[in-house]
């Protein structure tokens, strides 16, 4: 597995589209701002104010069926736990950096939550990047008491089809349309705004969003893009198609 020649883990495709930056939304659905979406932050004082974004996310999403591989690219000076771990990418124990996921909101930065349930945002995600080639794993905790309902995003359920990469089981939470903060669904790209959201003052428009799968026995997260249809090569907003078969035929001189 590599950004060059990659293969999805989950379906074995290989085409994909490879978004350089990931952003990350600030702000309401009509005022709504983009950034680069860090991946982690630094404090040079102790309070929240004093945060600095560090880094930013690259993505490969499996075009075949959405499955989202995270890099963290220029991270170094991030605070974490220091461990070895197997690295999928690496395909070897390797040091990996631990520490819990954050995102800027209007408010400054707040840790990543992995679902709205009963109480709320609940639940909370850890990143771990491995320091020899940068990919990321997405981790939950604080998510065992989560039993699912009628006024809650998410779904308990068993995926015998769909089993955890990581340990095998089928036991899943599953959250179709994962948000950010203020309501802004977790988008994959941005591209030129369409005359709705010129109307609100935007000159660009969030595509795709993401659905995740966090293995219940083992925390493991997967995301899935949704709405992968919607996105094009787009050099320009920094995503890549790759792994395009030859374009065929469209009829030249002798058709
Ligand atoms: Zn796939
Ligand atoms: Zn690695
Ligand atoms: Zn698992």
């Amino acid at each position: 597995m590599n950004v060059e020649t990659p293969r999805c883990p989950r379906c074995e495709g290989t085409r994909f589209f490879h978004v350089l930056r990931m952003l990350d939304a600030i702000g309401d659905h009509d005022r709504v701002e983009w950034k680069v979406r860090p991946v982690g932050v630094a404090g040079v004082g102790g309070s929240k104010e004093d945060l600095t974004p560090l880094g930013h996310f690259e993505t490969l999403l499996c075009r075949g069926c959405g499955h989202t591989i995270w890099y963290g690219r220029d991270w170094e000076g991030l605070q974490g736990r220091r461990l070895r771990a197997h690295c999928n990418e690496c395909d070897a124990d390797t040091s990996h950096l631990s520490f819990a996921a954050v995102e800027l909101t209007s408010a400054g930065f707040e840790p990543v939550r992995i679902t709205h349930g009963i109480l709320g945002r609940e639940g909370f995600m850890q990143l771990s990047l491995c320091t020899t080639c940068d990919r990321a794993s997405w981790r939950g905790t604080e998510y065992a008491h989560l039993e699912g309902g009628h006024f809650v995003d998410y779904r308990v359920t068993t995926e015998p089809d769909r089993r955890c990469l990581t340990c095998l089981a089928a036991d899943a939470i599953v959250d179709e349309k994962i948000y950010e903060y203020d309501r802004v669904p977790v988008s994959i790209a941005h591209a030129e705004a369409g005359p709705l959201q010129r109307f609100f003052g935007l000159d660009k428009k969030l595509v795709g969003h993401f659905s995740i799968r966090l293995c219940r026995p083992c925390g493991a997260v997967e995301w899935y893009a949704q709405q992968l249809d919607k996105l094009v090569h787009d050099p320009a907003h920094g995503v890549l198609a790759i792994g395009e078969p030859p374009a065929a035929s469209t009829g030249g001189p002798y058709r």
